[in-house]
């Protein structure tokens, strides 16, 4: 179990992720962005460890393959813990708990997380999730407790887990039919255009904004009725909350 240990060194690595995606490379951003957590000693390490490179002249720093590795680990475990945060256990302490749980987490648990999530593509600030090895070798698993959409049968019932949309203007767009996280929707129609039924409503949609939406797999309603029983998505969600605080030892984890 490759876990990972040496959190001032994670910090750094991350940090010089986040400037990867903004495409920032110099010293004194770092430095600026991690205000007193800067420490020179620890880029030292980095680089004698061989995760960084730098370049004195211009004073600039970034990571090295084996740095972005080791930062694609940590920032996955990091974005796939908030999702399971907000979306699963409804939490509001995101940033404390993703935090810990970067540092603690093994590879395997992360991608057994990822797989149970269906595999999500961004966390809740939008933020892409870098890919496992779960991702690419089994988009669709039995295992996972969250599906796409466009996965469930027609007639069938889902509570939605979480929408993944950068498009602002269809996030509210979406906001406006009522269709968010928690709500349940019932597929009417899959061709030519999707048909969902919304809080009484008839929505039609087109493929391209259902494949931003996910939903909790097996979803069952009351009997005979159309009603969504809600204990069903709190056994669900308290199953995997008891899967997911099993792995912390930290009492500061509620
Ligand atoms: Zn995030
Ligand atoms: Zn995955």
């Amino acid at each position: 179990m490759a876990v990972i240990r040496n959190v001032e060194q994670d910090e750094h690595i991350e940090q010089l992720w986040y400037m990867k995606e903004q495409g920032e490379t110099s010293l004194d951003f770092l430095k600026k962005a991690m205000k007193r957590d800067f420490d020179a000693r620890i880029i030292e390490e980095l680089f004698l460890r061989g995760l960084v490179e730098r370049s004195a002249g211009v004073a600039t720093i970034k990571l090295t393959a084996d740095g972005e590795a080791r930062a694609r680990q940590l920032i996955r475990a990091h974005r796939l813990a908030e999702r399971l945060i907000v979306d699963v256990l409804g939490g509001a302490d995101v940033e404390e708990i993703a935090c810990e749980f970067e540092h603690t987490v093994s590879l395997e648990l992360v991608n057994g997380i990822c797989t149970l999530l269906g595999h999500p593509k961004e966390c809740p600030h939008g933020m892409p999730i870098p890919e496992g090895e779960c991702c690419r070798q089994a988009t669709k698993s039995a295992l996972s407790f969250i599906i796409p959409l466009s996965d469930i049968k027609l007639g069938e019932s889902a509570r939605i887990a979480y929408i993944n949309c950068k498009n602002d203007q269809q996030i509210h767009k979406l906001e406006g039919l009522c269709i968010r996280p928690g709500v349940v929707v019932k597929l009417h129609q899959n061709y030519p255009t999707y048909v969902i039924e919304c809080e009484g409503a008839s929505i039609a949609l087109d493929q391209e904004v259902v494949s931003h939406i996910s939903v909790w797999k097996n979803f069952k309603g009351a009997e005979g009725t159309d009603e969504p029983k809600a204990a069903d998505h709190k056994n669900k969600a308290g199953g995997l909350k008891r899967f997911f605080k099993a792995f912390f030892k930290s009492p500061s984890i509620k």
